[in-house]
């Protein structure tokens, strides 16, 4: 009984909520000219059949959908990047405008582009340090989801520490020579393009004798071979660069300046990990738990007190999260770049999925372990789970995440750091 009144006023309550009210209140005009724009360029009966909450004819649409033409459009609409410039592909729109035009995507759950690392981590970056060339070429076919993005950082021997990376690039004229290696890199089997980090000068620190680079992943000398992870798909990569030449023109940054660069590209990744990023996909991980207390009530499971009691703590670390990120959104209003407080987000939003997903086997039941082959729930669920054990490692381990909570937030000493002022080309590794 007590966690059900508890659940009540959270949901009655819903603080979130009210603030998400006041930003459409303040730009409803704007809700409605995108709900218009819906209406008429979404399949006919689509917003209204959501209005009637009639979800098995919008998930039938959804399938009939075709998604390369769909994404396409929204970008060109200005809707996927709504805060980008109007002339690189956006609609030019405040932080808080584009919380709306979010919102109003969610609501008619709209299909969006899966090119998460171009649009939330390759856009800001480019925005932020590119040339106006660069700018004008990659903005808008990234928005508009025809040109995928990866990111190549990690290597077999630099995670954490992604500073002392070892892929080197070799000045030649107005090109660069690339050999070397990178992991994981998410996409790297269908990107067009990757934001890549390599040493143009081993006798600087780790940190200082870095560029950083947007490489073609169809270039002569790019190798991508994929990884199986325990989901059963291959959404990452090991990618081999041999003898691979760069344009000078496609480097973002001074020559060494390529830490500054990635330090961008890396607060991005954690904010739109976190589910923080205006831009960022809907319900990145941890958004659907109205929808799984919805589940326990349909099968039963609502009625165990101690798996309700979990429900219902998740339904208030789900607003405490929603919160946050607002605030987030707040900061990012003023004009403030992402910074380390996306740690704070993307620490708690991973770990706070992975144990969403474990509750979630729970209610499921009998189902997590054995499900018919016509049962999309189930299998959508327990992939879910499978994959929310890589939250707590990808965009930085949770480790990392406090360390950086620690030091740049907190203010607490630094680690001590013996190798700072060492030439990369005499550190161990
Ligand atoms: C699903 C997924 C997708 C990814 N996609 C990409 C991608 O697209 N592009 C890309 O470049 N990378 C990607 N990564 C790589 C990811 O950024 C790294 O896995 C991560 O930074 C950790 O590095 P590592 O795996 O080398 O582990 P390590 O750095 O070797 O860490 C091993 C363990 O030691 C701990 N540790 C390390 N250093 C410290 C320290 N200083 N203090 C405390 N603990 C520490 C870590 O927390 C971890 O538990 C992806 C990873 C995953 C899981």
């Amino acid at each position: 009984m007590r966690s059900t009144t508890i659940l009540i006023m959270v949901m009655t309550e819903q603080p979130s909520d009210s603030s998400m009210d006041s930003i459409a209140a303040m730009d409803s005009g704007l809700a409605t000219r995108v709900t218009e724009w819906l209406k008429e360029n979404l399949p006919a009966g689509w917003v209204e059949a959501v209005d009637a909450g009639d979800t098995e004819k919008v998930n039938l649409m959804r399938l009939a959908l075709p998604y390369e033409e769909w994404c396409e459009k929204l970008g060109k609409a200005g809707w996927a990047t709504a805060t980008w410039p109007v002339e690189y592909g956006g609609a030019g729109l405040e932080p808080a405008q584009a919380k709306v035009v979010n919102e109003v995507l969610n609501r008619y759950k709209v299909p969006r582009s899966f090119n998460v690392l171009g649009i939330g981590m390759a856009g800001p970056t480019l925005l932020q340090w590119g040339t106006e060339e660069q700018k004008k070429r990659f903005l808008p076919p990234m928005a508009q989801h025809r040109e995928i993005w990866c990111q190549m950082f990690s290597e077999p021997g630099a995670g954490s520490d992604v500073a002392s990376l070892a892929t080197r690039a070799m000045r030649d004229g107005d090109e660069w020579v690339v050999n070397g290696q990178k992991v994981w890199t998410t996409l790297g089997h269908i990107a067009h393009y990757g934001m890549l980090v390599a040493r143009t000068d081993p006798d600087l620190p780790k940190h200082k004798g870095l560029s950083y680079f947007l490489l073609d992943m169809h270039a002569p000398g790019v190798e991508v071979r994929p990884l199986v992870q325990m989901t059963g798909e291959a959404e990452f990569n090991e990618v081999f660069f041999n003898d691979v030449r760069i344009p000078d023109s496609m480097r973002v940054g001074a020559v060494g300046e390529g830490w500054a660069v990635a330090t961008t590209t890396l607060m991005n990744e954690r904010v739109a990990l976190s589910g923080a990023g205006s831009e960022g996909m809907a319900n990145v991980g941890g958004g659907p738990v109205d929808a799984l207390v919805a589940l326990a009530v349909k099968n039963g499971a609502w009625g165990e007190p101690v798996l309700r009691n979990k429900l219902v703590q998740l339904v208030i670390e789900g607003r405490i999260v929603k919160i946050t990120n607002l605030r987030a959104a707040a900061r990012r209003k003023q004009g403030k770049p992402a910074g380390p407080e996306g740690s704070i987000t993307k620490l708690f939003q991973a770990e706070y999925n992975q144990r969403l997903q474990s509750v979630a086997m729970e209610v499921l039941g009998c189902r997590a372990m054995a499900w018919d082959e016509t049962d999309l729930e189930a299998a959508s669920m327990v992939r879910g789970f499978l994959r929310s054990r890589a939250n707590t490692i990808e965009g930085g381990t949770s480790e990392i995440m406090r360390n950086i909570l620690g030091e740049r937030v907190l203010g607490l000493p630094k680690e001590p750091s013996v190798d700072k002022d060492v030439p990369w080309s005499e550190l161990r590794r």
